[in-house]
């Protein structure tokens, strides 16, 4: 596998697939070497929007096998997103039999260098051939994936995000928590904005009152106060992601206090300017750790902290790194060995 490992370009050889139909259940997972799937094109997943996705990451450890990270946690989200979208929810033993299908399979395209690892991305979609409005009776569960390099080779470099003010990425009671294909394309139009106004990202508030902060298209977001570290609570319209998670249960043994609390962009800013905010941070599985330098609203923009990537935003990336590269201690089980 030559190249850039530029994320999601370059696939590896094989794919993992099972069948589910209403009447039959979930079938056996099926390695097989990766090709386009057969799609009608009146398939239910194309026309009506129900597809589900997962991504995680498996990583090579010093003695050379190869771990997958937190696949049950992945599982169980898919399982969630699935609920909310009236799908079948994959048993939490065939997802992981197929992440370990796969990983056993295209497991030697990852390279003995821990700033790359392979990133899994499980697919559920609607294949039964209908146009009527209802819940198909067929899907297809895939699995792929490809190699990636971690985003901070050579140093973190902080991100600049973008306060759209006119687009909305999840209202209460919608899809926000669940990984629904459908959340993802309609932000594409406020990250073109993004990059108009110079921005690398867009951070979304609440549809409801514009003013909380909740997360960006594809990462949590961490505050960082002098006396404590918060993440927004999960509303529901947020997604409830991994990585959060890993930081909620990381940062106490860093020897930062940690809180579940909601922000407004006010009190961001005001923070910011006052000093009391000294840093903030988005995670994910792909990003791990991105410190956030600046934002920028259609009115104003202001500096985080100086700008740079601050100490607690270095310790909590270096932490999660260590468990999932087989450098440290696994204390809450979160490595999977294939
Ligand atoms: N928010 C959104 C909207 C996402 O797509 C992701 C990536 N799955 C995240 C947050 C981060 O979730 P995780 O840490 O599980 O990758």
């Amino acid at each position: 596998m030559a190249g850039s490992y530029q994320f999601g370009t370059q696939f590896t050889a094989h794919m993992v697939t099972a069948t589910w139909s209403r009447a039959k259940g979930w079938g056996a997972p099926e390695l097989t070497e990766r090709r386009p799937i057969p799609l009608d094109p009146t398939a239910v997943g194309l026309h009506y929007g129900q597809s589900v996705f997962e991504g995680l990451k498996a990583h090579r450890q010093p003695d050379g096998h190869i771990s997958i990270f937190r696949p049950h946690a992945h599982a169980s989200r898919m399982r969630q997103s699935a609920a909310r979208l009236a799908m079948p929810e994959p048993p939490v033993d065939l997802f992981v039999e197929a992440l370990e299908m796969f990983v056993r399979a295209d497991g030697d395209a990852l390279p003995d260098d821990p700033s790359l690892s392979l990133y899994v991305r499980p697919l559920l979609i609607a294949t039964e051939s209908t146009l009527a409005l209802r819940p198909a009776d067929e899907f297809l569960f895939v699995v792929l994936g490809f190699v990636t390099k971690a985003f901070f080779t050579g140093g973190m470099n902080p991100v600049s995000v973008w306060v759209s003010p006119d687009f909305a990425r999840a209202m209460p009671g919608g899809t926000g928590a669940a990984k629904y294909t459908g959340n993802y394309a309609p932000t594409f139009a406020a990250q073109t904005q993004a990059a108009e106004n110079g921005c690398d990202q867009v951070v979304w508030l609440d549809a409801v009152e514009r003013r909380w902060v909740e997360e960006l298209g594809g990462m949590n977001l961490f505050f960082v106060h002098r006396d404590r570290i918060t993440t927004p609570p999960l509303t529901g319209t947020l997604l409830p992601g991994v990585t959060r998670d890993c930081l909620l249960q990381l940062a106490p043994g860093l020897g930062y206090a940690v809180a579940e609390e909601p922000i407004a962009i006010d009190e961001w800013r005001a923070g910011c300017h006052d000093g009391s905010i000294v840093e903030t941070l988005a995670c994910g599985t792909a990003a791990i750790v991105t410190p956030i330098g600046a934002v920028k609203t259609a009115s104003e923009s202001w500096t985080v902290g100086d700008g740079t990537t601050g100490p607690v935003a270095k310790a909590l990336y270096d932490a999660l790194q260590a468990v999932q590269q087989g450098r440290a201690e696994d204390p809450f089980g979160w490595r999977y060995p294939v």
